[in-house]
């Protein structure tokens, strides 16, 4: 301690305090002006097209820090301002890019409660109440998607970091005893197993974890974007056969180009074969394992030894909710747990800091919780069966429009591409085939940029496609009709602005 005089003041004025009235008068307004946004969202476009000096201007983004604070009544309205003019809005019922769902409206009041209350999910003692909500939530999830709902699991930032908490768990139970210590020099060249479809967490898990990227085996597709389980069997056996450690193989439960689900019945048999930690990632479609006509391959998730679902995606979670579930609790303990001398929690219940990476936690099980109950069981099953039947009607749309090809649709995801009628036929020729590239290409661009309506991309054998995936409750068979001349109208223009002159129609 040094000798200098405390500054110990006797009632604080602290400039980071609001009384009860102020918050009350500034959230009163700020739930007025969302309640507005989220009731006429639809009358906004989706987004404005700005480029990112456009962005910085009205920001004011070279600023310095200001010395002195400002009101924060004035400061609330200005954030909501600049957001509300210049986002780009995922709850428009006309948003259909990437996988990215509009927020639960109850989900957007569960964050509030839960920042109020601001529980630290590290541990029980410090969030008594919000530390058995979140183990509720985890089990209604598992309950939802037919997965043995005793499983260990717990709320995280978002897919990404699920699946990287399954494998580190997996990593844990099959590498060998003592990697924790160890470290992957002394467990030998582990090999992990996705098929070329696999999302790219995958390739942060293996670099992070020190196995390096080369660890992993990219098991080729069939011409439905699913694993081939005869190539993944070939890849393990000549893997053993050469000294390698095969110790974990990731099925796909809806992949993120084009919803394939990976044939996990087979993929579960080939784990027990070769003792090796049979993972789903099911962070876009797991949930659907709750509707009942949806593909016996998918409920297969069932007999994973842990599972990655995204309630952020298809549970309309606000951002962000990942969730991570283990069919044995332990197994998150073997990989995360440490007892250091600061902790020292007197009761006997889970304390979150022993299942995954964070210590202190938000509570983000809240606004999931929320929504489970508001809409039940069969409100999920409605909304992504509406969800899927919308994407299998854009799917229509396209096969019976001449200048459009259907190409993809499984679950809430359809791929199409458009193709000028006098083209078609001839898009094996490459100069067809790359002006179809461009085409396509500039058709998202644009679209993007005119904000009617949003669409993001796939590769698939070679070709840019469009993909529209369907995660918003908000989207009605209107708005997807309405995508159609969206697309013919900017494919037109762009075809006749870039089309090479040797494909000039003769
Ligand atoms: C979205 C997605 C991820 C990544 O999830 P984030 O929530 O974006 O971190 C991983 N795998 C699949 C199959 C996905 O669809």
């Amino acid at each position: 301690m040094t000798n200098r005089q405390p500054d110990a003041p006797a009632a604080r004025d602290a400039p980071i305090a609001m009384d009860a009235k102020e918050f009350r008068e500034i959230g009163h307004r700020l739930v007025d002006d969302l309640a507005d946004l989220l009731g006429g969202i639809a009358e906004r476009p989706v987004a404005r097209g700005e480029d990112p000096v456009a962005i910085r201007e009205v920001l004011d983004a070279a600023a310095s820090l200001p010395d002195e604070g400002i009101a924060a009544g004035p400061l609330l309205e200005r954030a909501t301002r600049l957001l509300i003019d210049h986002s780009l809005f995922n709850g428009h019922p006309r948003f259909f890019g990437y996988i990215t769902a509009p927020a639960a409206p109850i989900g957007v009041l569960g964050d509030f409660l839960a920042s109020a209350i601001n529980a630290n999910m590290g541990a029980w003692v410090l969030s008594p109440m919000a530390s058995e909500i979140e183990g509720q939530t985890v089990r209604w999830i598992s309950e939802l998607i037919g997965y043995p709902s005793d499983c260990g699991g717990l709320l995280v930032s978002g897919g990404n970091v699920a699946n990287f908490v399954c494998f580190y768990a997996a990593r844990a139970a099959k590498a060998g005893v003592g990697i924790r210590e160890a470290g992957t020099a002394e467990a030998g060249a582990l090999r992990v197993y996705g098929s070329a479809e696999t999302h790219t967490w995958i390739q942060k898990a293996a670099d992070l974890s020190g196995m390096g990227t080369d660890a992993i085996r990219w098991v080729p597709t069939d011409g439905d974007q699913r694993m081939r389980v005869d190539e993944l069997r070939c890849q393990v056996e000549e893997d053993l056969a050469n000294g390698y450690k095969p110790f974990m193989v990731v099925g796909t439960g809806g992949s993120v180009s084009t919803g394939a689900i990976d044939p996990l019945p087979e993929i579960a048999a080939c784990c027990r074969e070769y003792d090796l930690w049979f993972h789903v990632d099911g962070a876009y479609g797991g949930f659907a394992a709750a509707v009942p006509e949806s593909p016996d391959d998918l409920k297969a998730l069932a007999e994973a030894d842990s599972v990655a679902v995204d309630p952020h995606k298809w549970l309309y979670a606000p951002l962000e909710a990942g969730c991570a579930l283990v069919r044995d609790p332990q197994h998150l303990r073997d990989a995360f747990s440490y007892h250091p001398p600061y902790y020292h929690f007197g009761v006997e219940a889970t304390n979150y800091v022993d299942f995954g990476l964070q210590n202190s936690r938000g509570f983000r099980a809240l606004k999931v919780w929320l929504a489970l109950q508001q809409v039940g069981r069969t409100g999920y099953v409605t909304m992504m069966r509406d969800d899927i039947g919308l994407a299998q009607k854009v799917y229509m749309l396209a096969e019976e429009h001449p200048d459009l090809d259907a190409i993809t649709t499984n679950l809430s995801i359809t791929t199409f591409r458009y193709v000028p009628s006098d083209l078609r036929g001839r898009e094996a020729e490459s100069e067809v085939g790359e002006h179809l590239n461009a085409l396509n290409k500039e058709i998202q661009l644009r679209m993007e940029s005119e904000g009617e309506a949003f669409v993001s991309n796939a590769i698939i054998d070679g070709c840019y496609v469009l993909r529209a995936c369907i995660v918003n409750f908000r989207t009605d068979r209107e708005d997807v009709e309405a995508l159609i001349p969206i697309i013919i109208r900017l494919g037109e223009a762009a075809d006749g602005e870039l089309r090479p002159a040797q494909l000039a129609i003769p």
